[in-house]
């Protein structure tokens, strides 16, 4: 129960708005409000919410449901509904029509003038004055807001850490709303990110991942000539012990030079995120990614010279006009580079992309091709499990598992592994020895020393 005035944030989709939603904790831990994880004892609710999959927006809507009913109930709550979703006019407005119980729409790029909004809001609740009043601050784009906001971030996820260096994106891949939603690219000064850092360390986080849509092209847009590798090689020589990781990558923009940066620093995790999409070049083209399969194909036999090292990938099935044959290409490619993990998903058309514009292909077929996928997938990283067995890492353990006595962590190339252990090892790293898997999750026990 919360005696004092709390709020309820709830994020969908991609960890750019977890990064984001921190930042709005920030915000309203400093308005003088607790975070709750009941949604019912809360005086603020906001929706953080994504519209990069068809998924993640209905997922939304049912909430925006629920909350009505809360609503109804206490009229003095304050809805806020944030992020890629209302960055779009036309949705802000079908949302602000249907759903005018919501107090504040706010766009992901104007989330530096919130505190003064809700400031408003109650202020005119308390004078009466316009009970019922919304503020729509959607639509336009402000790329200097993550600089704009001062407030520090309400971490939750001790010991990782975020730590943005760039949002939106340049690359207009043809399916993505992002660049439309969140910009052009914009780079963090690389003092302001080291400082950050620094900081982190100092208060004891052990895991810095440092994040953007195409973390790869920072710099791209200053005048001073910085770039990802001069930034990931300042902050691995940070003397202190923690591990250092980036997401996400784009195969046209890593570079040489960052896979030897990754190869030479041991702190710096053994674990490249690189997504494929499809295998197919004729599917690729119209992606507008910007590579080859060969391209990629020759980019993950230089990453895998780094010992140790795990590949994980996306990849989209059902994109329009994709052919059997085009889909074999993709299930050629994942048996050939033999992912660690994949993150596989469905196309979905994103209205305002050139892709929602192409012939669209039967549900039936992207859920038959979908499964295949999976299938197949699943049984490759089942397989690179087993050679984990009987081998010791080293894993920052992060959190404890629900209704046992058991934590988890994550090796340095990301795996992650469970074993018997106590809160009080939450921010260590231990050795462990993997004794068996389960799917593709590995299970190990803590050696003593
Ligand atoms: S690289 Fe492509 S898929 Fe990724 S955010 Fe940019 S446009 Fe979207």
């Amino acid at each position: 129960m919360c005696n004092l005035a709390c709020f309820f944030i709830e994020t969908f989709g991609c960890q750019m708005n977890v990064y984001d939603s921190e930042k709005l904790a920030g915000i309203l831990s400093e308005l003088g409000y607790l975070p709750t994880n009941d949604v019912s004892q809360a005086s603020i609710v906001v929706l953080n919410t994504c519209c990069i999959r068809n998924t993640a927006e209905n997922k939304v809507l049912g909430r925006i449901g629920e909350l009505k009913k809360l609503k109804d109930k206490n009229r003095e709550i304050l809805i806020i509904l944030v992020g890629c979703m209302i960055q779009q006019e036309d949705k802000a407005k079908e949302l602000l029509k249907k759903h005018s119980f919501i107090d504040i729409f706010i766009g992901t790029k104007n989330l530096n003038k919130l505190s003064a909004i809700i400031k408003n809001t109650l202020q005119d609740k308390k004078n009466e004055k316009h009970s019922e009043k919304i503020f729509v601050e959607p639509f336009s784009i402000n790329n200097d807001y993550i600089e704009q906001i001062t407030t520090p971030a309400y971490r939750t996820s001790f010991p990782n850490a975020w730590v943005n260096i760039i949002s939106g994106c340049n690359n207009f891949c043809s399916y993505c709303i992002v660049p439309y939603v969140r910009g052009r690219e914009k780079s963090i000064h690389p003092d302001i990110i080291y400082a950050e850092v620094v900081s982190l360390l100092e208060k004891g986080y052990k895991e810095i991942t440092l994040l953007g849509q195409n973390v790869n092209s920072y710099g791209n847009d200053s005048l001073e000539g910085w770039n990802f590798n001069e930034l990931l090689i300042r902050l691995a020589k940070i003397n202190m012990k923690y591990r250092l990781r980036f997401m996400t990558s784009n195969p046209k923009d890593l570079t040489p030079e960052i896979i030897s940066t990754v190869r030479e620093y041991n702190n710096i995790s053994k674990h490249i995120h690189l997504p494929l999409q499809s295998g197919s070049n004729r599917i690729l083209q119209l992606m507008n990614r910007k590579y080859t399969y060969e391209d990629y194909y020759d980019l993950t036999k230089k990453i895998k010279k780094i010992p140790d090292v795990a590949i994980t990938t996306d990849i989209m099935v059902g994109f329009p006009t994709e052919t059997e044959e085009d889909f074999l290409d993709t299930l050629r490619a994942v048996e050939d580079i033999k992912f660690h993990n994949a993150f596989m998903f469905v196309y979905s058309a994103r209205t305002g992309t050139q892709a929602s514009k192409m012939p669209q292909l039967p549900n039936k077929i992207k859920k038959e091709r979908i499964t295949r996928l999976v299938g197949m997938q699943n049984g490759i990283s089942q397989n690179i499990s087993q050679k984990y067995i009987g081998k010791t890492y080293e894993v920052l353990i992060e959190d404890t598992i629900k209704g046992s006595n058991k934590v988890c962590g994550r090796t340095d190339n990301g795996r992650l592994v469970s074993m018997a252990g106590e809160r009080e090892l939450i921010g260590k790293f231990v050795n462990v020895n993997i004794i068996t898997t389960k799917g593709s999750s590995l299970i190990g026990e803590i050696e003593n020393d």
